[in-house]
């Protein structure tokens, strides 16, 4: 990654909820076209790293860069950074009462003052790209899993974020559609996108990682290319991580 442009810089980040350190000195640097999958065990303080890279939890100390620019001072307008750190959840955070289109339209249309007709085009292009074109004007609930979450992802995309961050997208996905969901995330890494990706999902991040991040106790305590990490991990936790994962 020499050379390459530093998006999102992490330097020296403290989180503490108020009963011990949950993030303890994190330095991380992630670089612009980057797809980097943190992993860790359970309670590591993976989805609390990624809520602090977009505003979700305060910090104690240490400091954040998006673009070279201090996002975490007190004065950052984080509605403005979200549109440039997208993040996808777990449980989707669609509106029930909402059309999958008007779920989509409402950060172009509310936070980003598009004109509706553009923003419309854009959501069904990104729709039509990953396959839900034709349930536009269907609600939530009459949607799959695999497909709520498609639809979360184009959510986030339609805000053209400079980064997505992913936490866990299929963890709660019936097995079957685990895959369509891989799939968009594999397509959206092979287009350049730059991606912070937690999952459990071993195969996949082994396949779309540049580098994997391994979190243990609130701490990174390895960093490498996936080749490298799973088959010669450096350390006894990272060996000791993959060794209960092939129990599984
Ligand atoms: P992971 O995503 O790796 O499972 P989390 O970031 O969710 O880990 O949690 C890291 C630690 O912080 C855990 O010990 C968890 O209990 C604690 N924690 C997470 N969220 C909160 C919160 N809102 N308030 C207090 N403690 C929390
Ligand atoms: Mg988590």
């Amino acid at each position: 990654m020499e050379g390459q442009e530093k998006l999102l810089e992490i330097h020296h980040l403290h989180k503490d909820y108020g009963n011990g350190a949950v993030l303890k000195d994190v330095s991380l640097d992630i670089h612009k076209g980057e797809v980097l999958v943190l992993i860790g065990p359970s309670g590591c303080g993976k989805s609390t790293f990624l809520r602090c890279m977009n505003g979700l939890e305060q910090i104690q100390s240490g400091e954040i860069r998006l673009d070279g620019k201090v996002i975490t001072d007190p004065k950052t307008k984080w509605s403005e950074v979200r549109q440039k750190i997208g993040m996808v959840f777990q449980s989707y955070e669609l509106f029930p009462h909402m059309t999958v289109m008007n779920n989509i339209l409402l950060g172009p249309l509310k936070v980003q003052k598009k004109e509706k007709k553009e923003a419309e085009k854009d959501a069904e292009q990104l729709l039509d790209r990953v396959g839900l074109l034709d349930k536009k004007d269907a609600y939530p609930r009459q949607l799959s899993g695999g497909q709520k979450q498609r639809v979360a992802i184009v959510r986030a995309l339609i805000m053209k974020p400079e980064i997505l961050l992913f936490d866990e997208v299929t963890a709660a996905l019936d097995p079957e559609m685990v895959r369509e969901v891989l799939d968009v995330m594999l397509e959206l890494a092979k287009e350049g996108s730059t991606m912070v990706i937690v999952t459990h999902e071993m195969q996949f991040a082994r396949a779309v990682a540049d580098r994997i991040v391994f979190l243990d106790g609130g701490e990174i305590v390895e960093m490498s290319a996936p080749e490298q990490f799973f088959t010669q991990p450096e350390t006894e936790r990272a060996k000791r991580f993959l060794d209960t994962l092939s129990f599984e």
